[in-house]
């Protein structure tokens, strides 16, 4: 799925698309057969904001209501019984997912920002001293830059930034100037949201490392898109979301190496994370029971099992090929209409465009685009810094999963110029 992502300025020639078949997969997606906006046909281009769930993730769930819900870990009965299995189960097909060493590496979170705020708190809290610096980047979402700058301020650590460049890289020089003995940190997206751009993690954690740094990776976009191996990134921390990877909401991953788990202190306490309570002291289970007080999103956990299944059938090269040829389609399309300048333009970009209109606000695009039934962001993306960056109030946003068409960016190609007469 790893494209050039630089605006065509030739006549748009479409390039071949590699076979995947679309139409059975989007069978499986009851929403994607909707109409919204008085009868418009929906064209979902908001994937990763959250993505749509199929069949199979609605039906997990509602079965796991219908004949198997008891809580886990706490009943001898039959049903927590079963449920208790299901849910270690779908830990052991998270780990494997991922690439993790073993299934006590993986901890269920709300998503990805709940699991990096786990980091934060729990790791950062502890260990951060002042002259202690954490070292994030221009490019991060939200979830990945407060958590550490708060941390930050709790602990009197340095919180620092890479900066990025006009095509929307990190600058890897500055990396390496900010990247020093004292970064006990790096934190860094592997997608990033805004401007789509695929971050080497691999090279980049490699060289935190040999600094003596933790690396903590936010997945959130790559997890749905590539496959993912958190032994061959090399990372210490990965977090993801179950709803962006065609699972639910409500659940998410967070993947730790062990023995810095092991090493970490709890963030939240209360029931199923301890080891033993008396009224004077209590004592922690170990990870990753340690970091799941109370009752899990157990429903929610069968779901996001599902959705691997379904991913995995699909198949993650697949699916990268398919998405790659729609970035291309559109960077192409879209890349060449009049007044359309486009942010981002990494050598290595992730299926979505972010682009803004000459003399029209993204969210006037935005609006039109709605009103043809196409879903697309217009916004700051929960990532401010990039906007700032590159001097922008906010851009539109389309981005891509597996069942969209190439129907469906001509459908975001007329809806742009529609939107250029209409205000431009
Ligand atoms: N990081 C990135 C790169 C994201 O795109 C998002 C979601 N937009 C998040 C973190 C936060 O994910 P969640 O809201 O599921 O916790």
């Amino acid at each position: 799925m790893v494209v050039s992502g630089v605006a065509a300025t030739a006549p748009p020639i479409p390039p071949p698309f590699t076979s995947l078949d679309v139409e059975r997969i989007r069978a499986d997606f009851p929403i994607l057969s909707e109409t919204v906006r008085g009868g418009r046909r929906l064209v979902y281009l908001d994937n990763a904001a959250t993505s749509q769930k199929p069949r199979q993730v609605i039906e997990a769930i509602s079965r796991f209501y219908s004949g198997e819900n008891a809580n886990i870990h706490r009943g001898l009965h039959y049903l927590s019984e079963r449920a208790t299995a299901a849910y270690d189960a779908a830990r052991e097909k998270v780990a494997r997912f991922l690439g993790a060493g073993a299934p006590s590496e993986i901890v269920f979170t709300r998503g990805t920002t709940e699991a990096i705020n786990l980091v934060a708190q729990s790791w950062g809290r502890s260990s951060l001293r002042p002259g202690d610096e954490v070292l994030a980047t221009g490019m991060e979402h939200h979830a990945n830059l407060v958590p550490w700058q708060v941390v930050c301020e709790q602990t009197g650590a340095t919180f620092r930034a890479v900066p990025i460049t006009d095509r929307g890289e990190l600058d890897l020089e500055a990396f390496d100037r900010l990247l020093s003995d004292r970064t006990r940190l790096f934190a860094v997206g592997h997608v990033s949201n805004a401007l789509g751009t695929v971050n080497p993690v691999r090279d980049l954690a490699a060289r935190a490392r040999a600094r003596g740094a933790l690396v903590l990776v936010d997945g959130a976009q790559s997890a749905p898109h590539m496959a993912v191996d958190v032994s061959e990134l090399g990372c210490d921390f990965f977090a993801c979301s179950g709803h962006k990877l065609f699972g639910p909401t409500g659940i998410g991953v967070l993947y730790g190496r062990q023995s810095i788990l092991d090493a970490m202190p709890p963030w939240q306490t209360g029931g199923d994370m301890i080891e033993r309570v008396t009224l004077e002291r209590s004592t922690w289970a170990a990870p990753p029971a340690r970091f799941e007080a109370g009752t899990p999103p157990i429903a929610e956990v069968m779901g996001l099992g599902a959705a691997i299944d379904y991913v995995e059938s699909v198949g993650l090269d697949a699916i990268g090929q398919w998405e790659s040829d729609l970035l291309s389609r559109a960077t192409e399309l879209v890349g060449a209409l009049p007044g359309v300048r486009l942010v981002g333009t990494a050598r290595a970009k992730a299926a979505m465009l972010s682009f803004v209109l000459d003399g029209v606000h993204p969210h006037d695009v935005g609006t039109v685009l709605d009103d043809e039934g196409i879903a697309v962001r217009a916004g700051h993306h929960c990532a401010q810094p990039v906007m700032q960056r590159f001097g922008l109030p906010a851009t539109v946003r389309a981005s891509f999963a597996f069942y969209n068409t190439p129907d469906e960016i001509e459908a975001l190609v007329r809806g742009v110029e529609r939107a250029r007469k209409v205000f431009g």
